[in-house]
């Protein structure tokens, strides 16, 4: 890349400090953040208004309203469009006005709708294999959005520079639609921290090691803006979204629910297993890892606290964190008399789930009997059925069956590890509102428990328990002290 030859002589210098002294701050931009020419205003007065926000990961155009579509998406019914050989222009069009609206409202003045024009000419006459031709389809949604942004960041006064994947190394593993990043790739990226102007960045993607554009997973933009924190040791990675923080509980269920402050990563993670959908939790990992806080904040309101997600136990002012729920669970219920006699019963129980291919979630035990908890969209009602004949036929269950429809609770917070009495008060607070507790489950390390109730119950049960934990009226009693 051209600025590592230019700053090789310092290098020697530098390299003694861990961060070369630089201070910068990666921040990344979600794709309602950047769904219009409004929205990359502000994304450009939120970048501005920090030195230290140097390198920006962009996705590509979101939603402008609830029944638009993402350029993502459009992009992948194109490829589709491409590669069962019937190239729908229509799309095609539709992609384009996206981007020369931007332009056009942006007033830019560059060559830079002629290069995505170019860039899709080139595409279609493409003939690449169709796994990797999704991915360069998929692919040129940010990195098209990423050329326009740094044009408009320049021609509004902050020079701004566009760096692809490819010229900055972002290697990652020949798994289209999953790429991991290479952990060679660190070492590479780390330089981008002596680049002068703002870096724009585009999300989603990576090369392999022989050049091929290779996507993330859906929602990746965050798994590239991660991998940029840790590689510069960034101060910290700012993540803005379209929320004023992420919620106690779901906004879906309680209305107008709390913001958390701080999260620990730990209790990001429970939340989000159990239906906290801000993030996949293994995006942030690379950031985490490294002790870089993530702060999420809301480019439509930039001055809201947002909530920070820190490696290690946070103090949290309330026991609990965060609520979450997640429904469409099934329970497979196995009794057999005297099954904690027997050595290897779960074992073999275990080995015939993984027979039918079906994941096991969570497995609560009794003296005589076992629950195995699936998710629902894991195995049809035939491969259950089987399931449970096995179980009898094989494993000699005296009883065995599976039911629909349950709901897992996570309660989780750092603060019940110190505490007597959660357990106790959120069973009574179902108990209260007639709702049965189909089983307990509590993690060794206290950060979270776990409920399992009926899921038509879901809505009447999280309202309770936040009004329960975060209702104004609620004091602490600190049994332990
Ligand atoms: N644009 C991609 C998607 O819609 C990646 C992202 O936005 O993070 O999945």
């Amino acid at each position: 890349m051209q600025f590592k030859k230019e700053f090789a002589i310092l290098l020697p210098l530098w390299k003694e400090s861990s961060k070369w002294g630089v201070k910068v701050k990666v921040i990344k931009f979600g794709g309602s953040s950047l769904a219009n020419s409004q929205q990359i205003k502000k994304v450009f007065q939120i970048v501005q208004a920090d030195s230290d926000r140097r390198i920006v990961v962009v996705s590509a155009p979101g939603k402008r309203h609830s029944d638009d579509e993402k350029v993502t998406d459009l992009l992948i019914q194109l490829a589709t469009s491409h590669i069962e050989g019937q190239y729908n222009e229509a799309i095609l069009e539709v992609i384009l006005e996206r981007y020369q609206e931007i332009y056009d409202e942006l007033q830019l003045n560059s060559d830079v709708m002629d290069k995505i024009r170019q860039h899709f000419a080139e595409l279609k006459e493409s003939t690449l294999e169709p796994a990797y031709l999704i991915d360069a389809y998929k692919a040129s949604g940010e990195d098209n959005n990423a050329k326009l942004i740094a044009d408009y960041f320049t021609k509004e006064g902050l020079p701004a520079k566009y760096i692809s994947p490819k010229e900055a190394n972002l290697f990652v593993s020949d798994t289209p639609g999953n790429a991991q990043v290479l952990e060679e790739a660190y070492k590479e990226l780390e330089y981008l921290q002596l680049e002068k102007d703002i870096i724009v960045f585009p999300g989603f993607f990576g090369v392999t090691k022989d050049g091929k554009v290779v996507t993330f997973s859906r929602g990746g933009s965050d798994i590239t803006g991660s991998i940029l924190a840790n590689a510069v040791s960034a101060e910290e990675y700012e993540n803005f979204t379209d929320v004023d923080a992420i919620f106690v509980a779901s906004p879906k269920l309680v209305h107008k629910p709390l913001g958390i402050d701080v999260l620990s990563y730990t209790e990001m993670r429970e939340l989000s297993y159990a239906g906290f959908s801000v993030f996949h939790t293994e995006a942030l990992l690379p950031a985490i890892k490294k002790g870089i806080p993530v702060h999420v904040c809301n480019t439509n309101n930039p001055s809201a606290k947002g909530t920070y997600i820190m490696k290690g136990k946070v103090n949290s002012p309330s026991i609990i964190s965060g609520i979450a729920s997640s429904s469409g669970f099934v329970s497979v219920y196995i009794q057999k008399y005297l099954m904690n006699h027997e050595i290897g019963f779960l074992r073999k129980t275990l080995q015939l789930f993984e027979d039918e291919g079906v994941s096991v979630e969570h497995i609560p035990t009794g003296i005589d009997d076992a629950t195995i908890i699936i998710r629902g969209e894991d195995a049809t009602d035939e491969v259950l059925d089987r399931i449970v004949y096995r179980l009898k036929a094989e494993l000699n269950a005296d009883e065995a069956y599976y039911e629909r429809g349950l709901c897992l609770i996570m309660l989780v917070g750092e603060g019940m590890v110190s505490m007597v009495g959660t357990t106790a008060r959120v069973a009574s607070t179902l108990a209260r509102e007639q709702i049965n507790i189909e089983l307990y489950n509590q993690g060794v390390s206290e950060v979270s428990m776990m409920f399992g109730i009926r899921e038509e119950y879901e809505q009447r049960a999280i309202q309770a328990l936040y009004d329960e934990f975060f209702g104004e009226e609620v004091e602490y009693e600190v049994l332990d002290k």
